[in-house]
C-alpha cells in the first residue's frame, strides 16, 4: 500500500495556478505562431521563454532536474523533453511543445503537438486521438470518481483508436511544484486508486505512439524516443477538480 501525499488547493490558490495555465496557454499559442520550416527549436525556445517573461512569470522547467531549455520541444519520433537546439524544423514534421510557467510560486504545466506545413493524414490523425485522449481523462476530474477512472478513460479510448499509450511517463499533481503526487498515469490500473477530491489540480498528459508503447532515452540523457521510431504526439492541460465540471488552467 503506497500512502498519498495529495494537497488540495484552495480557491485562491488555483486563481495563482489559472493566471500560470493562462500564460501556458498564450505560450503555446504564441509560439506556435512561429511553427513554420526553416526554424529552429532553439528560436522557438527563446520566443517562449521571453513570453513568458514578459507576464512577469517563471519558465518552470528551466533548470528543472537540471533541463537546459525553457520549452521541451519534440520532433515526430520523439516523446517528451526534447531540449531546443540547432535542429530545423521541416515540412511534415509533428512538433510538441510542453510548456511551464510559475507564478508567485504556483505551476502550471500545458502542451500540445502542431504540424509543420503539411504533414500526413496518419500524423493529423494523430494528433487528434491525443488531443481528445487529454479531454477524455480531465472530463474523469469529478467528485464521485477515482484517480484511475481517468488513466481507464484514457487508454480504452487511444486502444480503441489504434495506438499505443506510453507507460513509462505520466501524468502528475500540480501546484507549489511542477510535479507532486499523485501520479496519473495513462494506461489502465487494477485497482481504481484514491477518491478525487475538490481542488486536486492535476496535470494529465497521454502520450500518444504509432507503433509500440515502448520508449528510450537518447544519449542526451533527456530526450524520450519510441523504440521502434514511430511517431508520437503528446497533449496536456493542467486542471482542478471543482463542484461541478473540471477548471482547465492551461486555456489561454
Ligand atoms: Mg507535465
Amino acid at each position: 500500500m503506497r500512502a498519498f501525499m495529495v494537497s488540495c488547493k484552495t480557491k485562491g490558490e488555483i486563481d495563482l495556478m489559472r493566471e500560470a495555465g493562462k500564460v501556458v496557454g498564450q505560450t503555446i499559442e504564441e509560439v506556435a505562431k512561429y511553427i513554420k520550416p526553416g526554424i529552429t527549436s532553439e528560436e522557438l525556445d527563446k520566443i517562449g521563454e521571453e513570453f513568458i517573461r514578459s507576464r512577469g512569470m517563471i519558465p518552470a522547467f528551466k533548470g528543472l532536474y537540471g533541463f537546459p531549455g525553457s520549452i521541451c520541444i519534440s520532433f515526430n519520433e520523439e516523446v517528451v523533453h526534447g531540449i531546443p537546439g540547432k535542429r530545423v524544423l521541416q515540412e511534415g514534421d509533428i512538433i510538441s511543445l510542453d510548456v511551464g510557467a510559475t507564478n508567485k510560486g504556483w505551476n502550471a504545466d500545458g502542451a500540445a503537438t502542431f504540424p509543420v506545413g503539411k504533414v500526413s493524414e496518419e500524423a493529423l490523425k494523430l494528433i487528434a486521438v491525443t488531443r481528445e485522449a487529454t479531454m477524455i481523462g480531465i472530463s474523469q476530474m469529478k467528485l464521485g470518481n477515482h484517480l484511475y477512472d481517468i488513466s481507464d478513460a484514457i487508454h480504452d479510448y487511444v486502444e480503441k483508436q489504434g495506438y499505443s499509450i506510453v507507460t513509462q511517463y505520466v501524468g502528475h499533481g500540480i501546484g507549489r511544484k511542477v510535479h507532486e503526487e499523485p501520479q496519473v498515469p495513462n494506461f489502465r490500473q487494477p485497482v481504481r486508486g484514491m477518491a478525487l477530491r475538490k481542488g486536486m489540480c492535476l496535470a494529465i498528459e497521454p502520450m500518444v505512439n504509432i507503433g509500440t508503447f515502448e520508449t528510450v532515452v537518447k544519449e542526451d540523457k533527456w530526450t524520450v524516443v519510441t523504440k521502434d521510431g514511430s511517431l508520437s504526439c503528446h497533449w496536456e492541460h493542467s486542471s482542478a477538480i471543482t463542484d461541478g465540471e473540471p477548471l482547465i488552467l492551461t486555456l489561454p
